[in-house]
């Protein structure tokens, strides 16, 4: 399950290269779809407590037209559903489990960013709700992130805290880029389990979260409940052999690595029967008013004075969104190694359905910073995965280089570059073998200069753009 076993030869990335292996299940022929700018390479959420290195992706759905999951259901949200039934829907299910006693009765999880900090203030100052605010700490917040998590409990919530040990979560964290190129996902668990077992102990029935992932590419038929499955926090039958953290099982999880139960414990799924047997509720708040990022953003700053990171984020123009954590920039950049989609092709393919951007902006967009090397906190990505051996005597004997810099950190790009995304130009460079803006349906962009078209801008609109 480590690098050491999994090297390849020089020999044998050549021969994958040559006949062009689509890793990780992906779809061996690339497109775009034709009104955002995704590809048919985005992967769906998945169960992530089930994800290892022989994982097959699902990914993002395109018709017949070439319109990808995500923009037909930004279609219905504009054309099909009663946004006031909706709405009339929130404001039952709010009065069914509104606090008679002055204790919570609903919990919203999140770090302070733009949508946790919409979906608490409106459920609190629109629809009389009294929730609790609780957050699964970032790896390593910030500067601006924890001014936005300050604003938050300001405006008037309760915060309940919740900061993993560090050294536990460090070695996961290793161990998830290390063999799944995954750098986010012991936080993903920690930010998926907690806000039930929470809810269990506090015996608060209803939890809120702000968007469903059916908006991003998920299968729309996930539209159809206002709730998250169960599936993506709990598990009918907790086996530690079942169950998988940076690709590596729960028993050789500590057989190897020396991690204890109690180590695990905020990473493991609550039981299935629990949630059942306390009646909790997990609803989607976009279920039942319309859902717009940019939205967000506005209403946070007006209402909390909501800052954003002072640069933008490399990999993208945008400075809104996925700010809190140094992590993010990782996150976004393996996703772009893996799925050959960078940062921008995220954010320009949700502005786009969102009506903020024009698709000619956004495939402009992503010429200009797809994929670009988050430089600005990578030192600290690497002392943060560093697994010292004085400081892990036993985990540190299973990696390597446990120590980890830039060019070891270069050198695992490769085993996850996928041969049928990713070929070496004649300067021994590695390029994508499609890119939205080759596209054959997108020759127009070819040729054209971005840092001439980029002065066309002023803000993320271009000043010729159609969109007010
Ligand atoms: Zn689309």
């Amino acid at each position: 399950m480590i690098l050491k076993q999994k090297i390849k030869s020089s020999s044998e990335i050549e021969a994958e290269f040559n006949k062009r292996e689509a890793y990780f299940g992906l779809p061996f022929e690339v497109k775009f779809c034709k009104k955002c700018i995704i590809s048919n390479q985005r992967p769906n959420s998945q169960i992530e407590f089930k994800h290892t290195h022989e994982t097959k992706k699902q990914t993002i759905q395109f018709d017949e037209n070439g319109i990808c999951d995500a923009c037909k259901v930004a279609e219905h949200k504009s054309d099909t559903i009663d946004w006031d039934e909706r709405e009339k829907e929130l404001i039952d299910l709010c009065n069914k489990y509104k606090s008679n006693n002055n204790y919570y009765d609903c919990i919203v999880p999140g770090s302070g960013g733009k949508d946790s900090f919409y979906t608490s203030h409106i459920l609190k100052y629109k629809y009389g709700m009294n929730p609790l605010t609780i957050t699964w700490a970032p790896h390593m917040y910030t500067e601006w992130g924890i001014k936005n998590m300050e604003s938050w409990t300001n405006s008037g919530f309760d915060n309940y805290l919740i900061t993993p040990n560090r050294k536990v979560q460090r070695l996961l964290t290793r161990l998830s880029l290390e063999n799944l190129f995954h750098p986010f996902q012991p936080f993903q668990f920690g930010q998926k389990f907690l806000a039930p077992k929470l809810a269990e102990k506090m015996n608060i029935k209803l939890i809120f979260y702000g968007e469903n992932q059916a908006e991003y590419g998920n299968k729309i038929s996930d539209l159809s409940s206002p709730k998250m499955d169960l599936n993506f926090f709990s598990s009918n039958e907790i086996n530690e052999k079942d169950i998988f953290i940076g690709g590596v099982s729960v028993p050789e999880l500590r057989k190897r690595y020396g991690l204890t139960e109690q180590d695990l414990l905020n990473y493991m799924p609550i039981e299935t029967k629990k949630i059942i047997e306390n009646d909790i509720q997990v609803h989607f708040l976009s279920h039942y008013l319309k859902w717009h990022n940019q939205s967000n953003y506005y209403y946070a700053v007006k209402h909390g004075g909501f800052v954003t990171s002072p640069e933008r984020m490399p990999g993208t123009y945008s400075k809104y969104s996925s700010i809190d954590d140094k992590m993010e920039d990782f996150n976004y950049y393996t996703l772009g190694i893996k799925y050959g989609i960078g940062w921008t092709s995220y954010v320009a393919s949700f502005e786009i359905r969102d009506g903020d951007l024009t698709r000619e902006e956004g495939v402009l967009l992503a010429k200009k910073y797809d994929l670009e090397f988050p430089s600005r906190f990578e030192n600290d990505l690497y002392d943060y995965i560093s697994i010292d051996p004085k400081e892990y005597p036993l985990a540190s004997k299973n990696f390597e280089q446990p120590i980890v810099d830039k060019n070891y950190f270069m050198d695992l790009h490769d085993k996850f570059r996928s041969p049928h995304l990713w070929a070496k130009n004649k300067n021994n460079e590695w390029k994508l073998r499609h890119t939205v803006w080759e596209d054959k349906e997108n020759q127009k962009f070819k040729n054209i200069n971005t840092d001439d078209e980029i002065k066309l801008w002023k803000g993320n609109i271009r000043k010729d753009s159609n969109i007010t």
